[in-house]
């Protein structure tokens, strides 16, 4: 099927473009000796899992089902953390992962002797306290009484036995100047330690494949580790995979006036890209402009009643018709995986485009997927 002739809404993801990425992040596991892995959270569309694990070690999960999906659909190697795991799920969970990464010494405790009798290796998640964000705290792990890590002040140097490895994540699309002032706030702290270890891993919110991404000092980041304290390193970036390989195909239902011009499509922000109105952000949206820019502009907005559910104001060459399709951008990552069907809406095709440019869906959902979630 031709992209113009995609059902709407569509996310469409662009197999050329995932692939980019993943010779991107392949090319640095090649050159040091890193393993990178998939943090499912941001991008868990397995019809891709088989690509991806072509160029990539695994994947990373936050808890079961993440770890069973990574098991069962790429193989590979299989990571999880979770700040705390409920005991009547940790043996399944256990079955599924090669590294078990704990947020706490008490659940190191709790959980040490099924984790090691089963062949598996104990990660402890390390909070350096080095917030290089700004901003939204939100995105921050070091943010005061954040539940994340467990920090200097609390670490328990006599309680290492079994850990082989320590986990970290503070950072959300960050370069790797950020990696480098993080990992001098780890030596700092947590030093003694690390050659203790066999592993460490510098979690996600790298964005590798971001055009501006210092890679060099990435692999200097990596190297240090591995030769100062003989660790071997492992990354989980989830939105550096994917990033910027995807659409969401929508189409134009109606146009109105109140003080500007307003246009109702058949896709939502809340329901279908909640990170515009989260992070919050503006996604970029092909052959338009920022407001004022071009002659035409229009505030975009979803179906569902909440009067905040909008887009963001684009600007555009003619004026918007019912009928016309807009597509957006950067519709991969954060996107299916935070779907919601609030206000009755459907969920989006899923679908693919393939390296000649022809597209399949690999998904449809229906009246039924909204039912079944609730009773
Ligand atoms: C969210 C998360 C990731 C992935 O982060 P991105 O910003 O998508 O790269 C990796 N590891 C952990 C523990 C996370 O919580």
């Amino acid at each position: 099927m031709r992209f113009e002739e995609l059902p709407t809404p569509c996310y469409v993801v662009d197999e050329n473009l995932l692939e980019k990425n993943l010779k991107i992040l392949n090319g640095v596991m090649e050159r040091t000796g890193a393993k990178i892995i998939l943090a499912q959270k941001a991008f868990s569309m397995y019809t891709m899992y088989p690509l991806i694990g072509r160029y990539l070690s695994g994947t990373a999960a936050s808890g079961l089902y993440e770890a069973k999906l990574g098991y069962e659909e790429m193989g590979k190697e299989n990571h999880v953390f979770a700040p705390a795991y409920r005991e009547d799920e940790i043996d399944e969970i256990i079955s599924y992962c090669d590294h078990i990464i704990f947020n706490s010494f008490s659940q190191v405790e709790k959980f040490r002797d099924k984790v090691l009798k089963a062949g598996k290796k104990i990660g402890l998640r390390i909070n350096p306290e080095c917030s290089t964000q700004v901003g939204h705290d939100i995105y921050n792990p070091c943010a005061v009484g954040s539940r994340f890590g467990v920090t200097i002040e609390h670490f328990r140097p006599e309680q290492l036995e079994g850990i082989s490895g320590f986990h970290f994540h503070t950072l959300c699309q960050q370069n790797s100047d950020d990696l480098a002032k993080t990992l001098d706030a780890v030596e700092e702290k947590f030093g003694p330690y690390l050659s203790k270890m066999e592993w460490i891993n510098f979690g996600g919110g790298h964005h590798i494949t971001r055009e501006d991404y210092d890679i060099a000092l990435l692999e200097e980041c990596i190297k240090r580790m591995q030769d100062k304290y003989g660790l071997h390193v492992y990354l989980e970036p989830g939105e550096a995979v994917a990033l910027n390989a995807g659409y969401l195909v929508t189409t134009v239902l109606d146009t109105l006036k109140n003080g500007m011009d307003i246009a109702i499509l058949d896709t939502s922000a809340s329901c279908h890209m909640p990170d515009v109105l989260e992070m919050p952000y503006r996604p970029p949206l092909i052959d338009s402009g920022e407001p004022g820019e071009k002659p035409y502009t229009y505030r975009l907005g979803g179906q569902t009643c909440l009067s905040g559910d909008t887009i963001g104001d684009y600007s555009f060459d003619q004026p918007l018709e019912g009928g016309e399709r807009l597509v957006f951008g950067d519709m991969a990552i954060y996107t299916m995986v935070k779907n919601t069907t609030f206000n009755g809406m459907p969920l989006p095709t899923i679908a693919v485009q393939d390296k000649n440019g022809d597209c399949r869906v690999v998904h449809q959902f229906n009246y039924q997927d909204f039912k079944m979630r609730l009773a």
